[in-house]
């Protein structure tokens, strides 16, 4: 078993005193797997003040020097890939012939990418007489959750430190191994101290440190809409900017015309993907009463094709739910919507018959489902599709718009051209049309509960980047 009980503060593994230790459980065997001493207030003091002693110099490197490291920090990733594919697979249960695609490749990436953006900071705009410069932000607490814990930390971190900001990390207290790797990683390029600051966590203990911290001048925060609003009430008195990317209820419109045989595979295997486990998925797909039978169909059938089971396993696509708290919260909402009137056409709250221990819950999907039940309005959080039916497009837009959540949402179309005018009628910070992906060179980020940030694409260093106006005579 592995024993976590450094911090990375100021350059240094500094050893944490603190007495509470977080049991690190394998979903899939349920097995405690590691043990992780939870810093302190006083640990998080530490690591605040050596990232505001780093700032100057840090923010004062050359952008040049600063992508270099950045670079060299992507070499040493790909070098320790199949680490990084590991503390995944150990701590989430991620499958592991989907996990470098999930939640690899595209970090590594994104560390070059925001290499290559690291000269917008010094890039000075003329207005009229007046010069619009920009400057880093300064010290920024990043708090990630557990469900994509590389690929968060790193649309966190790159951009924030090719702006020249210094960081604060806590990852979730369930996935701390990619962030342990990524500290040695750093630690072994030489990144100066105290730019880069890892400390492990309880939320409600240090989270509110962070977030109350007057030397800390912005603080960036994933998870829940719950706990986005409490990091928000504790930012306000020190008037830091507050970054939250927050929950999600996503609506996915199939139209009568569509292609129905892939814009249906398309759903379906978009809400299995990461166990559910995703804030953008599109859980709520939209369907025409005309097509309804046709659709139900095909969903079940890909639903079927899931394999669930060990993640060991080359040939699995689903692992378990990446935690006990998750998997009860999952089988409660499933049977929630049974409780509502929804009809189950696959799928139960009872872990699959072949499994006799692990998370696991099998691709589950709802039909019947109306848009004020809960589980067509409430995050789930799990591989639960809800299907509900429309009477014409005009309906589809009031039912997907009808949500407390805007993070994202789909559509699915004749064609490019049929979609666009939908997608632009949707409330939400993405829209992804005939079937397309994750795009690292899109802004991502929430309307209404789903928070105010933009992570990825350029708008993610205006995050850490504050604009400064020299009016000139
Ligand atoms: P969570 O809010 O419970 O925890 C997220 C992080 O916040 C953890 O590190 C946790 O320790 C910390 N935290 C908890 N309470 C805190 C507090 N009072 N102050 C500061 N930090 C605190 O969420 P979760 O269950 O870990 O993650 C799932 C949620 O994250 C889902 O709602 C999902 O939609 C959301 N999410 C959003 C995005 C996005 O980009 N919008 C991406 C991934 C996940």
């Amino acid at each position: 078993m592995q024993h976590i009980n450094n911090a990375y503060i100021n350059g240094n593994w500094h050893p944490l005193a603190g007495l509470d230790q977080f049991s690190l459980i394998n979903p899939a065997t349920q097995d405690c797997i590691a043990k992780v001493t939870m810093a302190t207030a006083e640990d998080v003091n530490l690591a605040v003040e050596a990232a505001n002693k780093a700032l100057l110099d840090w923010s004062n490197t050359p952008n040049k020097k600063r992508a270099e490291y950045l670079n060299a920090i992507a070499d040493e990733m790909q070098n320790r890939y199949q680490d990084l594919v590991q503390a995944h697979v150990q701590s989430m249960g991620c499958p592991v012939g989907l996990t470098g695609a999930f939640h690899i490749d595209c970090a590594i990436e994104a560390m070059r990418y925001y290499a290559e953006m690291a000269p917008m900071i010094d890039k000075v705009e003329q207005r009229e007489n007046n010069l619009i410069t920009k400057q880093p932000i300064g010290v920024c607490a990043l708090i990630n959750p557990w469900n994509y814990p590389l690929h968060q930390l790193v649309g966190k971190l790159a951009p924030a430190l090719a702006t020249g900001c210094t960081v604060v990390v806590k990852p979730a207290e369930q996935t701390p191994l990619a962030d342990h790797i990524m500290a040695q990683i750093i630690d072994k390029v030489g990144l100066p101290a105290g730019v880069f600051n890892l400390v492990f966590g309880r939320g409600h203990e240090i989270g509110p440190v962070m977030a109350e911290h007057p030397k800390v001048n912005m603080i960036s925060f994933t998870g829940s809409t719950r706990a986005g609003i409490e990091v928000a009430k504790n930012a306000a008195a020190s008037v830091k900017r507050v970054c939250q990317e927050l929950g999600g209820k996503s609506a996915y419109i199939i139209t009568e015309d569509a292609d129905l045989e892939a814009a249906v595979r398309y759903g379906v295997e978009d809400v299995m993907g990461n166990t559910g486990q995703t804030c953008n998925a599109l859980t709520r797909m939209l369907v025409p009463k005309s097509r309804y039978q046709e659709i139900v169909k095909i969903a079940a059938q890909v639903a079927k094709e899931q394999v669930v089971g060990d993640p060991n396993h080359p040939d699995t696509t689903m692992g378990p739910l990446a935690s006990e708290r998750q998997f009860n919260i999952v089988q409660d909402y499933i049977k929630l919507g049974v409780e509502e009137g929804a009809e189950l056409l696959i799928g139960s709250s009872d872990r699959p018959a072949h499994l006799d221990k692990g998370y696991y819950i099998a691709p589950t999907i709802f039909t019947k489902v109306t848009r004020h039940m809960r589980i067509a309005q409430e995050e789930i959080f799990g591989p639960v599709l809800c299907i509900i039916e429309y009477d014409d497009i005009e309906q589809a837009i009031e039912i997907a718009n009808d949500s407390q959540y805007g993070l994202s949402s789909a559509v699915y179309a004749k064609d490019q051209a049929s979609a666009l005018p939908i997608a632009a009628r949707l409330d939400a910070g993405q829209c992804y049309i005939q079937g397309s992906y994750f795009s690292m060179y899109a802004p991502f980020g929430g309307v209404k509960q789903s928070g105010n940030g933009r992570e990825w694409g350029e708008e993610a260093m205006h995050e850490y980047i504050e604009t400064k106006a020299i009016i000139c005579p």
